[in-house]
């Protein structure tokens, strides 16, 4: 992708000024290699089996995970191993089989747990421990007990020593970060760091950020938090309010560097960021986020279709980047744009993302462009009153249905051919 979008600055340029000059060449070159990459996670097989009625069994964990090493994601979060025995043989089954991505098990602090979750993921060539720990007052107190910031922030320590023991990839995630004290969030935070991790993931856990305000909260732990700058920052936000991907893209804008979400977006309650829409956002404007995904984004289609067939999720019609009617054209001006220059109306090309390509629905609002050019695509060349005739039978029937298709042209165009051969 980064050789690919080279090659097409140059052309570009040199058609702008005759010819690049190579010292141009050069910087190009090297300003796309310095790029600034933007880490891939994916939790689809952890966050998104989490969606009410969305459980896998163990082989269709392994199919997706060898799909998103296709799709080329930096980290598989592959499962919650000491849920039960199933999900650790699930997410032990990816670690030895799949390769590419680095194979991520989530934890609870726990030791009990971290250690199960360490043996699930230890066979894999890269692994990471993923250790979670409640810090806003609301979890602290309904969800652990009572626990004190003190005791959060020993159990944290303890935790990260533990899991450091296994292995030196350790991600912490302060659980519901956007609604924990920033204070304390900063000071766990420095804390975990010092012990050892070395990503820190900035949760909104329950979907209620809005993008100003957390691209502000991750603005403002690189400014309180001393060590921060040591470590990748990563980000995981849920879509209760609509704005997952949205958040992500601001936290990204404040130096986030690792973004966690779903295929298709599925996940708990209103799911995670849908991570097919954040990566078509970075890769189609450039100009605003000047990063690299590494993402082979020809497989997305094909991804996602595998995840909602698997998890039986309907991909709704007019989902971004991967619903059905995400680069179909239905009114009559769209459909004669589109036929005279596709970039018209459509910012991103379907084959990008491995579409089958731009589709033109003929309904009652198209009008005679775009009939006349489907029909010359069917090999039927309409001229003068023979094509106003098609278009007043075609408008009759596009009044009754959602859409006129293919085999209804050829008959309108044979019946029209029939009436006249009989007079
Ligand atoms: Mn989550």
């Amino acid at each position: 992708m980064v050789y690919g979008s080279v090659i097409n600055k140059i052309i570009k340029v040199k058609k702008e000024s005759g010819q690049a000059p190579d010292f141009l060449i050069k910087k190009m070159i090297e300003k796309e290699k310095n790029k600034e990459k933007i880490i891939i996670f994916d939790t689809t097989l952890r966050d998104g089996e989490q969606a009410a009625r969305g459980t896998l069994i163990q082989n269709q964990k392994l199919r997706i995970a060898k799909q998103l090493a296709v799709l080329n994601v930096g980290v598989i979060e592959a499962g919650f191993p000491a849920n039960s025995p199933e999900e650790f043989n699930a997410v032990r089954r990816i670690a030895r089989e799949v390769r590419g991505p680095v194979i991520c098990a989530i934890s609870h602090a726990k030791p009990e747990a971290i250690k199960k979750a360490w043996e699930s993921v230890r066979e894999a060539k890269k692994h990471r421990l993923h250790i979670f720990l409640s810090t806003s007052k609301i979890h602290l107190k309904n969800q652990l007990g009572g626990m004190t910031y003190r005791e959060a922030l020993n159990i944290s320590r303890e935790m990260v020593t533990l899991a450091k023991s296994y292995t030196e990839d350790i991600e912490f995630s302060p659980m519901d970060s956007t609604r924990t004290e920033p204070e304390f969030l900063y000071e766990i935070i420095e804390e975990v760091i010092k012990t050892g991790a070395i990503i820190i993931n900035i949760t909104d856990t329950v979907g209620y950020a809005v993008p100003e305000e957390f691209g502000a909260l991750i603005n403002n732990i690189f400014k309180h938090v001393p060590s921060i700058h040591l470590v990748t920052v990563s980000i995981h936000c849920h879509n209760d309010l609509g704005l997952a991907v949205s958040n992500s893209l601001a936290a990204i804008r404040a130096g986030a560097r690792q973004v966690e979400g779903t295929i298709n977006g599925i996940g708990e309650r209103a799911g995670n960021a849908s991570l097919e829409e954040i990566i078509m956002a970075i890769k189609t404007r450039q100009d605003f986020f000047p990063f690299e995904t590494e993402i082979n984004t020809r497989q997305i289609y094909k991804t996602s279709r595998l995840v909602s067939k698997l998890t039986g999720f309907v991909i709704p019609a007019n989902k971004a980047i991967v619903g059905e009617n995400a680069f179909c054209h239905a009114s009559g001006i769209h459909q004669d744009g589109m036929l005279k220059e596709a970039a018209t109306y459509e910012i991103i090309k379907p084959t990008e993302v491995g579409a089958s390509g731009s589709k033109i629905v003929l309904g009652k609002l198209s009008g005679r462009h775009a009939l006349s050019a489907r029909l010359s695509r069917l090999g039927y060349f309409l001229k003068g009153d023979e094509i106003n005739k098609a278009l007043l039978v075609f408008q009759e029937m596009a009044n009754k249905k959602k859409e006129v298709k293919d085999r209804d042209l050829r008959r309108i165009v044979q019946k029209l051919r029939e009436n006249k051969d009989r007079s």
